[in-house]
């Protein structure tokens, strides 16, 4: 919710990569290229394929896994984009392919093993997953100009670390998206989702200062919920014994949700797809 943070109390990163203060000249993926991969393939998305981002109602046309409308504005640089974070990006790829492959069965259990994800040296890829999630966190906490705090930089290079510090990153099942995606399969759509939440931050007022800021990023029925405190330093995720225990949340019935894609359809005769994107805000609401 950009536009409703207040500018005094936003960061100005001038330009610089927010992780190692080199010129930033690089983008990183909004919705992971390999998520928009996995989910619409990996060509030209047009026709019968079209992939459409909805933002505050308005659909924006996709072109495909690589279009500038998946990455964030230009905050990191190259080599931090790349090289440096490239074992993150790997174990998240890892991770979510497992969630893709698996997924009736986890929503059914409400749990999965990372040991079954990563086998026996799952602790060290545990990590890289965990590194990669805050990665991703501080672009978006940079798109939207709040200030990093300088010790979870610090941990994405320490990898001894066990917590990101003034972070908590929660996994958790949507039910109502899973149920989505389970109807639009039967009624013949291709139905994949991607799905980012609003930012939404409390200010102190005497301190002129953003003291937490939290919001989500959802693969499928998968959400990763996070939030950053800056008043403790102490974080938490959810993720970090072998065996994951999903808590199970729904905002909207099932039922609403369709209700919302058929308007869309009907409205803008949209064609055949899915909608990675932004539902309206009252379905982003922590
Ligand atoms: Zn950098």
């Amino acid at each position: 919710m950009q536009g409703n943070i207040p500018d005094d109390v936003r960061h100005d990163y001038g330009g610089k990569c927010w992780w190692c203060g080199a010129v930033a000249d690089s983008r990183e993926h909004r919705y992971k290229r390999s998520d928009l991969n996995r989910e619409f393939g990996s060509g030209t998305w047009r026709d019968h394929d079209a992939v459409v981002r909805v933002v505050d109602g308005t659909e924006i046309r996709i072109q495909g896994s690589n279009s500038k409308n998946v990455k964030f504005e230009k905050n990191l640089c190259a080599n931090c984009n790349n090289a440096r974070s490239q074992p993150f990006d790997l174990a998240y790829d890892e991770f979510m392919t497992y969630i893709r492959e698996h997924e009736d069965r986890i929503v059914a259990d409400q749990s999965f093993e990372l040991s079954h994800i990563f086998g026996a040296n799952w602790t060290s890829r545990r990590k890289l997953l965990e590194r990669y999630i805050v990665k991703y966190i501080c672009c978006r906490l940079a798109e939207d100009r709040v200030k990093i705090p300088t010790s979870v930089i610090e941990y994405l290079d320490d990898p001894n670390q066990p917590y990101p510090p003034h972070l908590s990153i929660w996994l958790e099942i949507r039910l109502d998206i899973y149920d989505l995606m389970k109807q639009s399969n039967e009624d013949g759509f291709s139905g994949g989702s991607l799905w980012k939440g609003d930012m939404l931050v409390n200010i102190s007022q005497s301190r002129r200062t953003i003291e937490e800021a939290w919001s989500f990023y959802g693969y499928r029925w998968l959400r990763i919920n996070y939030r950053l405190d800056t008043r403790t330093r102490i974080g938490k995720t959810n993720f970090y014994r072998d065996k994951v225990q999903l808590p199970v949340d729904r905002n909207l019935s099932a039922r609403a949700l369709q209700e919302h894609f058929k308007r869309v359809k009907a409205e803008k005769g949209l064609p055949r797809g899915a909608n990675p994107g932004d539902l309206p805000s009252k379905t982003d609401s922590p």
